[in-house]
């Protein structure tokens, strides 16, 4: 028997107040067995990937052992799901085994996930089925490929037993690795029980793992409400620039770090259409495509209003101030949205007339039904972007004054290329190549193409010679109408 991993943890969060919390071991599995170990993010966060890969690691990413010094918990927090409150959610699935901190000095959660029932569970089985675990590896470590803020995958295992969702599916755990896991939801869970003490402790957890310049300023929750105002408008604005819709942008899961998290029925955007939902429990498109900047505000809104008691001592004042750091959302939006279309369309600075150059582009491919991904990377290929649409009068049109624009931009050809390959992907998770992964997983136990893909994205970037496959968009046949958590 090999020695379980050894794991640096110092665990802030479970030193918080046990209300914050239940404190509780993952439920041991059948039979797991291994599906991947991420090597390079376990030598980030200073661990062994072949201890991990032992079967005493596989004990510990199966929920079977825990390691030293671990302190496992779920996490108490509340969340508007569509709209609607619900003043206790809470990890249901999910476990926090504890807090690693890197030898870059970086602190980060190492949580499993499907790990077994939790005081928070309400009707679930605590569980996660193989289908959305293979998603969420492959989508996690694509957007953080893409340089987008996001959780990550440090694992996956299968269980060796049998979920029930619509059908019996086979059972698998995510191990996932985030700066933190504190959402909207975890303020609004002391705010919806009065607890103004419990959101100034959240509060100065929160400052100290994440916004520790706020600490020093005279207001240091207005700097908080500020920071995260900031990074949620970068980060919603870099989602659209990729065509990533979240699906499910409750308030539950809005992480106050700025990373994207909980990759359930998410999805990449094959041809542009800023209504595209994907989500089957998105019945009402509240978080569709180009909906996401307003429904990120409203979240924010959300959590202003449970700052509200630690903003300023009396009522008037502290809406003030919360008003004033909730209006800083629209331009940081603006800003990084107009500034990465910019980049996308090869250009190096914005100017006036910029928004409703790269804004007619975006129109054209609504129109043509142009594959958003393929329509950007093929930018300056006069060729290759025409195949993409049926009538190319109008994009030719456009195309003229596209030049006509990059002649009064000083980069070089040669650096406008290299600079907008950076900005325009040639490789996302589409839709239905993981869904073929995830059938190759599931009903054949073949993992071969799960590796593929990956190993595809860990480079989106890139032309790779031979994966030409892998940037198509779907055929008729293969589309994927819709996604499921
Ligand atoms: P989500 O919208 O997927 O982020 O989940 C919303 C809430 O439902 C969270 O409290 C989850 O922990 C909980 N949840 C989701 N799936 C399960 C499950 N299979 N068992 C228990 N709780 C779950
Ligand atoms: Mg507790
Ligand atoms: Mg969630």
């Amino acid at each position: 028997m090999s020695t379980t991993p050894a794991f640096t943890f110092d665990n802030s969060y479970a030193r918080l107040p046990a209300r914050f919390h239940a404190r509780l071991d993952p439920t041991p599995v059948a039979a797991p067995r291994l599906i991947r170990v991420n090597h390079a993010l376990a030598r980030e966060l200073g661990l062994d990937p072949a201890a991990l890969e032992s079967e005493a690691g596989v004990a510990v990413l199966a929920g079977n052992a825990v390691p030293d010094g671990a302190a496992p918990l779920a996490a108490a927090y509340a969340g508007h799901q569509f709209g609607h409150f619900t003043p206790q959610l809470g990890d249901g699935r999910a476990i926090l085994l504890g807090e690693v901190v890197g030898p870059d000095g970086r602190r980060r959660d190492i949580q499993l996930k499907g790990s077994g029932p939790t005081p928070f569970s309400r009707r679930g089985d605590g569980r996660a089925a193989l289908g959305p675990v293979l998603r969420e590896y492959l989508v996690s470590e694509a957007m953080h490929a893409l340089g987008i803020p996001t959780t990550r995958a440090l694992a996956a295992v299968t269980t060796g037993e049998d979920v029930f969702r619509e059908t019996a599916l086979p059972g698998a755990i995510v191990t996932r690795v985030a700066s933190s896991h504190i959402r909207v939801g975890t303020f609004q869970y002391f705010a919806a029980r009065g607890d103004i003490e419990g959101i100034r402790i959240l509060a100065d957890h929160a400052i100290a793992r994440h916004y520790p310049e706020a600490a020093t300023d005279e207001n240091p929750y207005r700097a908080f409400l500020d920071g995260v105002v900031a990074r949620q408008a970068a980060l919603v604005a870099q989602w659209l620039l990729v065509g990533f819709i979240h699906g499910v942008m409750n308030t539950d899961n809005m992480s106050v770090a700025g990373e994207t998290i909980d990759y359930g029925p998410c999805a990449f955007m094959d041809a542009y259409d800023p209504g595209a939902v994907f989500s089957s429990i998105d019945h009402g498109a509240r978080y569709a495509y180009g909906n996401q900047p307003r429904i990120a505000q409203w979240n924010l809104t959300r959590l202003a209003e449970t700052l509200l008691p630690l903003l300023a001592p009396e009522e008037e004042p502290a809406l003030g101030v919360a008003k004033q750091a909730l209006t800083g959302f629209g331009p940081a939006f603006q800003a990084a949205y107009l500034g990465g279309l910019a980049r996308k369309i090869g250009l190096s600075s914005v100017q006036e007339g910029d928004a409703d150059l790269a804004q007619d582009f975006l129109t054209l491919m609504a129109e043509a039904g142009a594959d958003f991904t393929l329509a950007f990377r093929a930018l300056g290929d006069d060729g290759a972007l025409r195949a993409l649409f049926a009538d190319p009068a109008p994009l030719d049109a456009w195309l003229a004054r596209w030049r006509a624009r990059l002649d009064a931009d000083p980069q070089s050809p040669e650096a406008r290329r290299a600079a907008m390959h950076r900005a325009n992907p040639a490789f996302i998770p589409r839709n239905h190549q993981m869904e073929a992964v995830i059938v190759a997983a599931v009903e054949r136990e073949d993992l071969r193409p799960f590796e593929e893909l990956l190993a595809v994205l860990a480079s989106p970037y890139e032309d790779q010679p031979g994966a030409e496959r892998f940037q198509l968009p779907p055929r008729a046949e293969e589309r994927v109408l819709a996604t499921f958590c």
